[in-house]
């Protein structure tokens, strides 16, 4: 069986060494030394100011947009994961779609003035499968309307735009470190900021607001992690380059077996002053009949791909059904492509095969 992706396991000798600091301490949550000590590698390796690890991706949006005291309305993308949204309509706020960009299936930042109204308070737009959003023009406009930014960032572990890290646009980013993503701590997530307030405020709020063991701060909820997911990421963490360039190679071999079999897919396009991780291997077909009928043939082989992202999220019961045509048309027509460390290179041929041989009969 081939699923979209396979968690990375690291040797597991080396997660009992880990393991062994912690019934020798007996430190087992509460930002204890594993965790200070990943917090301490990602933050130099992602280049930022501040960092936290937190539980989850989805708390860390949630922190971002407590800290940044948003109110009213919230811009954002509707091709995202489900828990960019559902972050926004959880802390009531109304989410306000702007369509994607064809292109890069990132926000369209060309639309965004035309939806902000007095309401809205910040932009939160996703790094779409690592690709950057139009960080310098969203900039721009945020500055000039005075409207805050966070980027979800769960799919950019390691994405460099123009030579620094995407995670130093916008006022937060956020992360996820789920056992699906590229960089994994079983569980976890982390943010990210430059700003030292913000960076106080986060401090805080990701740990009931505690000052000391009796006073508070202010409001605050749990998002911390403990030392067996900090293990986990100490594992991974020496392995990530690694891990990277694996899948480089592997993205590389569907362009060139997908050339070979005269194989045209649209795939979204990636600027040159990007550095991408290659998260994921998005391929769009011409209709969902079309993508409907690859995806039977490739499960009948027992591969899975992954309609990531389906459905639109303006589409979801909750929000205000305004019309996407780009992001809904892109939903109904998109795949993720198996793409993990061990995948190998007939697998990726076998594939293709399937896929080339449905294009080439389409009707
Ligand atoms: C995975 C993901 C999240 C949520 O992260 P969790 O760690 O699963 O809570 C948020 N946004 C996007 C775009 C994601 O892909």
């Amino acid at each position: 069986m081939i699923n979209v992706t396979k968690s990375f396991l690291p040797d597991i000798d080396n997660y009992v060494k880990y393991l062994q600091q912690v019934w020798d301490t007996g430190h087992l949550t509460n930002h204890g030394p594993l965790v200070n000590e990943l917090e301490e590698k990602l933050k130099t390796y992602l280049g930022v100011k501040h960092f936290f690890f937190v539980n989850n991706g989805t708390i860390a949006i949630q922190i971002a947009i407590k800290a940044l005291d948003l109110s009213g309305e919230i811009i954002t993308t509707p091709f995202s994961y489900v828990a960019t949204t559902s972050s926004i309509a959880w802390e009531n706020l109304k989410p306000v779609f702007v369509d994607i960009d064809e292109s890069s299936l990132t926000i369209d930042a060309s639309k965004i003035e035309a939806s902000i109204t007095p309401s809205t308070t910040a932009i939160l737009a996703t790094h779409v499968y690592g690709i950057p959003c139009n960080v310098t023009t969203i900039e721009e406009i945020a500055k000039r309307k005075q409207l805050k930014v966070i980027y979800d960032a769960a799919h950019a572990f390691g994405v460099k735009y123009g030579g620094t890290n995407v995670l130093n646009f916008g006022d937060v980013s956020t992360l996820s470190f789920h056992a699906t993503k590229l960089f994994h701590t079983v569980e976890g997530g982390g943010i990210a900021t430059n700003d030292d307030e913000i960076a106080h405020q986060i401090s805080y709020m990701r740990n009931f607001g505690h000052k000391g063991q009796e006073d508070f701060w202010g409001i605050g909820i749990n998002g911390k992690s403990s030392e067996f997911h900090a293990a986990m990421g100490l594992c991974i963490y020496p392995e990530i380059e690694n891990i990277i360039e694996k899948r480089k190679n592997l993205s590389q071999l569907y362009d060139k077996y997908f050339a070979e079999a005269n194989i045209e897919l649209f795939r979204p396009s990636i600027d040159e002053k990007v550095k991408y991780n290659f998260a994921y291997y998005p391929v769009l077909f011409e209709s969902e009949r079309q993508l409907l009928a690859v995806r039977d043939a490739l499960n009948a082989s027992y591969i899975y791909p992954r309609r990531y992202f389906y459905p639109s999220l303006n589409r979801l019961p909750y929000v205000d059904h305004t019309s996407m045509p780009i992001a809904e048309s892109v939903s109904s027509r998109v795949v993720c492509l198996p793409l993990y460390h061990d995948l190998s290179r007939e697998n990726i041929k076998r594939i293709v095969t399937i896929i080339a041989d449905i294009l080439k009969h389409w009707k």
